[in-house]
């Protein structure tokens, strides 16, 4: 099939990556973008590709599953991060940019490209004939995300995002912890930090006294309007409406036997599988709103989590997300039409990076789609495949935003000697050959000249 211009809804981090893609393969680009007419809570400047909040795109060393992301995109073309590169500031191992020169970079070469078409102007409905990537972000304008869950059948989006932390399997004691289900019922899936009184009332008192992040006004505003507040209330609150709620509530020690002493602990924190290789757990009902720093702090005083490496730490803000498991195939199209695809923030990636990792993936299939070829799936061994196929599939329980995390990437299968960066550097390697053969599968890929 042969069609003339694949449109794409937003030119943020996701939205400008997928045009790039779909327009240096060739074909014609229609991007919409609301801006200036129209600004979301957070954005505020005119340009394209705006980080809302920090400046950094975080590691850069391919040992460090974002960094490897990094690497990939880089080794695909990516826009965003030859802009990065290009107006990258000092920042140790990890790529910050100047955000306005990052901004202006990107802005300049999608305008300049002969075959992109800028059009300001809001989208609220998607057009369903022709190839289209939606990537309107986060905080997805009203008119869009009622449009999506009424007319393309999109179920529920999610408008509040409370999520609690993920740590890394390896990086538990489980000298200390252990696996048990309450009552001993089915099989043995969580794992149970044990508490003493001791350790339970120190604990108490560093978890109500600790430092919240501040909300956003339009968080603030957000959350007012939303019931499900209650149901994911941050553990911090929780704790502070009494010092036994906590252990009535997701600290609940009865039917929990601590193997070790024969009886139960004062109070025991659980731990549920957060994907289906047990390699990530998170901390379950302790949804949180503590800053990061405050959370490493706080969380690691439970017995067992004292060196515990966070994949992802809790936060609290709005989030318009689809439940993609149920509704995208992994090239981040519709399983119900194919022609639309969604790409950003809003397919269940989380970070910047991951945005536009996501973008990329997509403009590529929007562009093959375009050109009549096959689908490119890329590989679970790569990070940009790992993202998609966890978008696509979810992990355990509610689906819920992730970081590239190495947790998601295919196991290689043996062990490595030299700990967990000598191991992340195999898993680079192997995914960074994926990449080069993926690069040569597409020797007749129509990428135009005049980017
Ligand atoms: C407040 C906040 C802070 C964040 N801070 C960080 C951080 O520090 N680090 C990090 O890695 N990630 C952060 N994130 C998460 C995420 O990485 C960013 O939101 C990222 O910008 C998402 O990229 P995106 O391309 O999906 O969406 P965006 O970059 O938000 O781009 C979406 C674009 O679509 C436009 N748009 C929206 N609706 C419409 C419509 N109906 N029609 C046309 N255009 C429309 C918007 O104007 C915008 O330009 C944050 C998110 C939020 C909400």
């Amino acid at each position: 099939m042969m069609q003339k211009t694949v449109e794409i809804y937003g030119a943020g981090l996701a939205g400008c990556e997928a045009a790039w893609q779909v327009a240096r393969r060739g074909i014609p680009v229609r991007l919409y973008e609301m801006k200036p007419h129209k600004f979301t809570p957070a954005h505020h400047s005119k340009g394209f590709a705006e980080l809302v909040c920090s400046n950094s795109l975080r590691s850069d060393c391919v040992s460090n599953a974002v960094g490897l992301l990094k690497e990939e995109m880089r080794r695909m073309g990516s826009l965003i991060m030859e802009a990065a590169d290009a107006t990258r500031v000092p920042a140790g191992s990890a790529l910050a940019v100047d955000r306005s020169l990052f901004s202006a970079y990107i802005t300049e070469k999608i305008s300049k490209h002969p075959l992109i078409e800028i059009v300001h102007e809001e989208r609220d409905t998607v057009r369903e004939d022709v190839i289209t990537v939606v990537a309107t972000g986060p905080l997805t304008s009203d008119s869009l995300s009622d449009y999506l869950i009424r007319s393309l059948g999109c179920g529920d989006l999610h408008f509040f995002d409370a999520a609690a932390p993920i740590v890394d399997f390896s990086s538990i004691n489980m000298d200390v912890a252990y696996f048990a289900s309450r009552y001993d019922k089915g099989d043995a899936d969580y794992i149970n930090c044990p508490m003493t009184k001791e350790q339970y009332d120190a604990f108490y008192e560093a978890l109500i006294t600790a430092e919240e992040a501040e909300l956003k006004a339009f968080d603030r505003e957000s959350q007012k309007d939303l019931k499900v507040f209650e149901g994911c209330m941050p553990v911090e609150v929780m704790a502070r409406r009494g010092y036994d709620t906590l252990r009535f509530g997701p600290m609940k020690p009865v039917g929990l036997i601590d193997p070790r002493v024969g009886k139960e602990a004062y109070a025991v924190v659980q731990l549920r599988k957060e994907n289906t290789a047990g390699t990530m757990f998170n901390l379950v009902g302790f949804q949180t709103h503590l800053t990061f720093p405050e959370q490493r702090r706080v969380f690691r005083m439970i017995p067992g989590l004292e060196n515990a490496e966070f994949l992802r730490y809790g936060v609290m803000h709005r989030n318009t997300y689809l439940n993609s498991p149920e509704i995208l195939d992994a090239t981040y199209a519709m399983r119900t039409q194919p022609l639309i695809r969604f790409a950003g923030q809003m397919t269940g990636v989380e970070g910047y990076v991951e945005s536009a990792g996501s973008g990329l993936v997509a403009g590529i299939n929007a562009a093959r789609q375009a050109m009549g070829e096959e689908p490119l799936l890329f590989p679970e061994e790569t990070m940009l495949g790992a993202m998609a196929a966890y978008v696509s599939r979810g992990g355990v329980g509610k689906f819920l935003p992730m970081n590239a995390n190495f947790g998601i990437v295919t196991p290689l299968g043996y062990r490595v000697k030299g700990g967990k960066a000598a191991k992340n550097e195999k898993i680079a390697e192997r995914a960074l050959e994926k990449i080069s053969e993926i690069k040569a599968s597409m020797q007749g890929d129509a990428i135009a000249q005049n980017q």
